[in-house]
């Protein structure tokens, strides 16, 4: 997934916790393994290889479980969470590798084979129908979450329950350190002029996701790797998003989401989701905006 997995936790002694952390690395490993669309073989691009055949595919539980929470995120978020996207990043991390602005045609291609209505599930068999040609799923915006929520899971299973997984700056907190009230948590606006905000955590996830250093420049203009499903381009407002969630994976999907949403369209999403918390940042021009409803914070600096 691209990313750097670091665990802390509490185990009654040391080998117990070398252990608990091998058992929890292994679990992300796996997932790695099927959800990467880096990878050739994983299992996800083999899903998507059979796009538009009319095959319904038998996947891995774990699979059908990450597709079926984004169906559902994008179902609740209007479709600005989109896993059918693949197409549309492929097509803007090429132009951004060789610093070139997509064409209007393939663009208009690539968003063909976009939408997530043209996933469908059969979850008592477990398999899953890619309607239409040339689709490709791509977790990166939700894979995160997941495989750290799993980490939490498979270290509780083994009575450890003082967790905090860093999934690469997205974080799943597990119980507080012992004899604390929380995980000790700074979050920031990511610019110089804001504040940083301390906060005390436990059994959450959070998650941050942004266009500060991810982007092609193309006359002047700034086009993210989080792209708008809609009109498969590249976000073009400057948005950082930090979301605190019930767990990871909803954290991870609903800071992508949000960023496309924005602040006006966000608002309005956000009231579909109890005990979700955001701080977005939006930069449009020379306008920037700030919405912030996370919890008082235990602490403040500027
Ligand atoms: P970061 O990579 O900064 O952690 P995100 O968690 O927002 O950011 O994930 C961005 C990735 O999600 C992109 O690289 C792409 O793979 C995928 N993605 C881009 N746009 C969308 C979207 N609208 N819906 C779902 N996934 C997206
Ligand atoms: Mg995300």
């Amino acid at each position: 997934m691209g990313s750097q997995f670091r665990l802390i936790f509490y185990a009654p002694d040391s080998s117990t916790a070398q252990r608990a952390a091998s058992q929890a690395f292994g679990r992300i490993e796996e997932l790695n393994n099927i959800l990467s669309d880096y990878r050739d073989g994983s299992e996800i691009n083999r899903l998507s290889a059979r796009s538009g055949t009319g095959e319904w595919v038998g996947v891995s539980p774990e699979l059908f479980d990450v597709i079926s929470a984004s169906r559902q995120i994008s179902q609740r978020t209007g479709g600005a969470f989109d896993i059918t996207v693949g197409p549309v990043v492929q097509l803007w991390r090429r132009a951004m590798r060789r610093s070139y602005f997509p064409e209007q045609e393939a663009i208009r291609q690539a968003r063909q084979s976009v939408g997530y209505r043209y996933i469908k599930l059969d979850a008592p068999q477990r398999k899953v129908l890619l309607l239409r040609k040339g689709m490709r799923l791509d977790v990166g915006g939700i894979g995160k979450g997941y495989a750290a929520d799993e980490a939490v899971r498979v270290l509780r299973e083994m009575g450890i329950n003082s967790v905090l997984v860093d999934a690469g700056g997205d974080l799943t907190l597990g119980d507080p350190p012992p004899g604390q009230s929380g995980w000790r948590v700074e979050v920031s606006s990511g610019t110089n002029a804001d504040s940083v905000q301390t906060l005390e955590l436990s059994n959450v996830g959070i998650a941050t996701s942004g266009a500060s250093y991810r982007y092609l420049e193309h006359q002047g203009k700034r086009y993210s790797h989080i792209v708008d499903p809609r009109t498969g381009v590249g976000l073009l407002h400057h948005v950082r998003t930090t979301i605190i969630a019930p767990n990871g994976t909803l954290a991870d999907a609903l800071a992508t989401a949000l960023s496309v949403a924005g602040i006006d369209r966000g608002k309005k999403l956000l009231k579909r989701f109890p005990n979700v918390q955001v701080w977005l940042l939006e930069t449009k021009g020379d306008r920037i905006r700030s919405w912030n409803t996370l919890p008082a914070p235990s602490s403040e600096r500027n």
